[in-house]
């Protein structure tokens, strides 16, 4: 036992690492050898630690279990040519996660064990950093209830985790998406805004029916009236007709992704016309008929940019045109790069 920056360390007796191919990663499939845990007790978040990765041991009657208090995040570690490890804008996620776990009735976790924690973890393993196109470190912090009892109330323990998924790219190709007319991921007043675990568990069944019709993924529509597109899967949604690129405007039904906030400073800075507003499934449709529907994609941290080819509504569907150069394309090459350490950062997002 070590300690580091007042981070109990563990070492794993074996490394995994040399039973990886790193030239053929699957998403979020394999883990490091070494995971940061904090437990939250008595009031008080407790001695950090870095530990083998390994299983837990819950109480079958843990909070987690059955009111389902678990919020996560998710970013990705990068190395460059160098050696040199970038994480990108790694605060917006640990405010993220406390937005979340406030809104789950969680304690907050403090910036610095977040952050210091995420920082010693990353020294540890930085050997498990791809470094191969369109692959990298994913990163998922999460929180959950390990206080148990079967009363339906916030938990009085919980533990905080950071592990590592070496990882190739999420999505190969391009998707072809239903846009949803009955269910919701989100409603008024709900979770959505919150990286909630529950909120990805009520997307996997309409997401399941959709797959069923031959789609890969949803485009979620508002709780209300379904007039109106909000997210596309667990991604933030983009459209550009002609040469304008638009997106929707955060709410409490959709995630304040990182990613969509990147690529709307990006595109700015690359004077392309940008409007954030909310988007009628009817503006889409009109615009596919049209021929002014250039692009549809989903932005987040795992595909970064994900192509929509085509999207199905009211049992019928429609094509968007095969473009050479894409606005997609294009973002997804800039905020790779400054993720990567390839270009310089005028934002200063690069950590
Ligand atoms: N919306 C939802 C519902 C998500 O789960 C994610 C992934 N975290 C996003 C949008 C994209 O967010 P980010 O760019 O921060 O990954």
């Amino acid at each position: 036992m070590e300690y580091t920056e007042e981070i109990l360390v563990e070492r794993a007796t074996n490394t995994k690492i040399h039973d990886v191919d790193f030239s053929n990663l699957a998403f979020g499939k394999i883990f490091s050898d070494h995971m940061f845990v904090c437990d939250y007790e008595g009031g008080k978040w407790q001695q950090p630690k870095i530990v083998p990765y390994q299983p837990f041991s819950l109480e079958p009657a843990a909070k987690i279990f059955h009111y389902g208090q678990s919020i996560f995040e998710g970013m990705k570690a990068y190395r460059d040519a160098d050696g040199s490890v970038f994480l990108f804008r790694p605060m917006d996620n640990c405010k993220r996660m406390n937005i979340s776990a406030k809104r789950l009735a969680m304690p907050e976790i403090p910036e610095d064990y977040f952050m210091n924690g995420l920082k010693e973890l990353l020294k540890i393993e930085k050997d498990w950093i791809p470094t191969a196109e369109g692959s990298a470190l994913y990163i998922r912090p999460f929180m959950f209830a390990t206080g148990h009892g079967f009363h339906a109330s916030p938990a009085d323990t919980y533990k905080f985790v950071i592990a590592f998924a070496p990882s190739g790219p999420y999505f190969t190709g391009k998707v072809n998406v239903l846009i949803e007319e009955k269910y919701s991921r989100a409603a008024n007043g709900g979770v959505g805004y919150a990286k909630a675990g529950g909120n990805y568990a009520g997307q996997f069944y309409p997401t399941h029916l959709a797959k069923e019709r031959g789609y890969h993924q949803v485009i979620w529509t508002d709780d209300t009236t379904h007039e109106y597109i909000e997210e596309a899967g667990a991604m933030n949604i983009f459209v550009r007709i002609n040469d304008t690129l638009l997106t929707v405007p955060t709410s409490e039904r959709i995630l304040d992704g990182v990613t969509r906030k990147s690529i709307l400073k990006i595109a700015e800075d690359e004077g392309i016309a940008v409007e954030v507003r909310k988007i009628k499934v009817a503006e889409l449709i009109e615009a596919a008929e049209n021929g002014s529907l250039m692009e549809l994609f989903g932005a987040g941290t795992a595909a970064v940019v994900s192509q929509i080819s085509a999207f199905g509504y009211k049992g019928k569907d429609y094509k968007l045109p095969e473009l050479k150069d894409t606005f997609g394309a294009r973002l997804k090459k800039r905020i790779t790069d400054i993720q990567t350490n390839k270009i310089e950062d005028p934002f200063g997002w690069r950590v």
